[in-house]
């Protein structure tokens, strides 16, 4: 039997899924025949998305920091799959650069808010869209900056990140043994979240430099290591974090 064979069919709601990591979940999870739940902010992105099977793809504009606009998109989209089996917590900002000297508290405000009450709000509402099949699985966006602190000047992110960490190992408890949770903890993955921290190739060539396999990794990369925590082959494994950091 083919390790995918399992997602045909079953539902997967994916935050942030219009660019980066959350894309290329998407894309897998589609060619292994399941049906797809998409929120994003990028409605443009959403679009494009969308029309790769508008037969089995559900986009909606919502900011998932946005309880009451979670709680809207979550009854339409369980209103047309019947619920939830699979969810990747994985919108995220860096947010403009900070010290714990001088930030805007606005800012500080946001980056929580998308980076960490979003995880509480969505999985919340995954939770409560069941399917009643068996194999329901969360897997969260973390990174490495829980252990390293980030670059300087995202401190915000690397908090809110190591409390998604926390928050993992938590929610496995709770959740068990009906639904696995785990994390990954990707290093630095060359998508446009990156566009934020690096402005020129030179900089991006000095952090490769430092990484074991002396290179960024893919949004492809990390894709794969989610489809594996999704699956039926991952069926024992819950309340981890999986770094996908070429060695960092
Ligand atoms: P990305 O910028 O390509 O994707 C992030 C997506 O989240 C975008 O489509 C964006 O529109 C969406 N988004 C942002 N705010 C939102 C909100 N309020 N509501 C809904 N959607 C929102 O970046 P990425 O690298 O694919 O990042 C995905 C996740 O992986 C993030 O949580 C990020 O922190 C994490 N991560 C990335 C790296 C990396 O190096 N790229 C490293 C470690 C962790």
């Amino acid at each position: 039997m083919n390790t995918y064979s399992c997602f045909k069919d079953r539902t997967a709601l994916i935050t942030g899924g219009a660019s980066g990591i959350g894309r290329a979940v998407s894309v897998k999870l589609l060619a292994a025949g399941a049906n797809l739940v998409v929120w994003d902010v990028n409605s443009a992105r959403l679009a494009e998305l969308r029309a790769l099977a508008p037969d089995r793809i559900e986009t909606a504009t919502v900011d998932v920091a946005d309880s009451a606009a979670v709680r809207a998109a979550a009854g339409v989209a369980k209103a047309r799959f019947g619920g939830f089996d699979y969810l990747l917590n994985n919108a995220g900002i860096i947010g403009r650069h900070m010290s714990v000297t001088r930030f805007d508290e606005a800012e500080l405000d946001r980056v929580l808010a998308v980076n960490l009450k979003s995880v509480f709000i969505v999985s919340n509402a995954f939770i409560g869209a069941p399917t009643g099949r068996a194999g329901r699985a969360i897997v969260n966006l973390s990174s490495i900056a829980q252990r390293t602190g980030g670059m300087i000047g995202s401190i915000a992110y690397a908090t809110t990140k190591g409390a998604v960490h926390s928050f993992t190992t938590a929610l496995a408890k709770e959740l068990a043994p009906h639904v696995r949770v785990n994390a990954m903890a990707p290093g630095i993955i060359d998508t446009e979240i990156q566009k934020d921290v690096f402005t020129d190739a030179s900089q991006i060539a000095a952090m490769a430099d430092v990484i074991p396999l002396k290179r960024l990794g893919t949004a492809d990369e990390v894709a794969d290591c989610a489809l594996w925590l999704f699956s039926d082959a991952a069926a024992y494994i819950t309340g981890i974090s999986v770094d996908v950091s070429g060695g960092r």
